[in-house]
């Protein structure tokens, strides 16, 4: 994976100081520094390296939804410095976790929101506001489209992280990617180094308003998926 110039070292810093964090909290099951690098850091790195190719899809207001310990959020933030970047989480300590480490990096450019996503999808603030929303192991494609696609603006993607054998997920995801108008644009194949394998960010553009109905409240979304 590609490290943009003059990232490297934040990037480096970022691990440490997160493994630290991840000692006390239990964010993310890769602990090492060399899984924590690959399957966290690069593995982030994808959504960097699909920008790079794709400029046309160049995106200033970045979402990051269920950011967790926050990835792919902090890598993106680090390495897209000119864009601004918002992770949201539905769990307080997780959020209070990213936030010490945003402090520890002193990043600038990321707000930090503890919220579901089915009730921040109706706030005028957030609703249609972003040029990308990112998400990796959050939610099938179904569940994941509707979280998604009220955040985006008309010719906005939704970025999501998935492995490469997804067929049946994406077949379940034809109806929910009608009514939300999300076509799926580009599945970026790239391949992670120690054992990871290959990995694809699948990429869906947003080509009409959301309708009204969504998202629909707290939990329907995942209980009853459009399918
Ligand atoms: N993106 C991170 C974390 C994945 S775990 C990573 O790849 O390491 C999934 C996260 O999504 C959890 O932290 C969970 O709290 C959050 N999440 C799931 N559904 C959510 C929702 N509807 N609203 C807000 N956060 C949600």
């Amino acid at each position: 994976m590609h490290i943009p110039p003059g990232c490297e070292e934040r990037l480096r810093h970022l691990m440490k100081v997160f493994l630290a964090e991840n000692q006390k909290l239990n964010l993310s099951a890769f602990r090492t520094p060399e899984q924590c690098w690959t399957g966290n850091v690069l593995d982030s790195l994808a959504a960097v390296e699909y920008m790079t190719q794709n400029p046309q899809r160049r995106a200033n207001r970045w979402l990051d939804l269920g950011t967790g310990g926050g990835f792919p959020l902090l890598p993106l933030a680090i390495c897209l410095p000119g864009a601004h970047h918002t992770g949201l989480d539905a769990t307080r300590k997780k959020i209070d976790a990213v936030q010490r480490i945003v402090h520890a990096l002193n990043l600038q450019n990321i707000t930090l929101l503890c919220e579901r996503t089915e009730i921040l999808g109706r706030n005028t603030e957030h609703r249609a506001q972003y040029d990308a929303v990112t998400a990796r192991a959050v939610a099938p494609l179904h569940t994941l489209l509707e979280y998604a696609a009220p955040f985006l603006r008309i010719g906005g993607c939704l970025l999501a992280w998935k492995s490469t054998h997804i067929e049946q997920e994406l077949q379940d995801s034809l109806l929910a990617r009608a009514e939300l108008s999300c076509h799926l644009v580009q599945k970026h194949e790239y391949e992670l180094a120690d054992g990871f394998g290959r990995r694809q960010i699948l990429v869906f553009e947003k080509m009409a308003k959301t309708p009204e109905r969504f998202p629909r409240a707290v939990g329907e979304a995942k209980k009853k998926p459009v399918m």
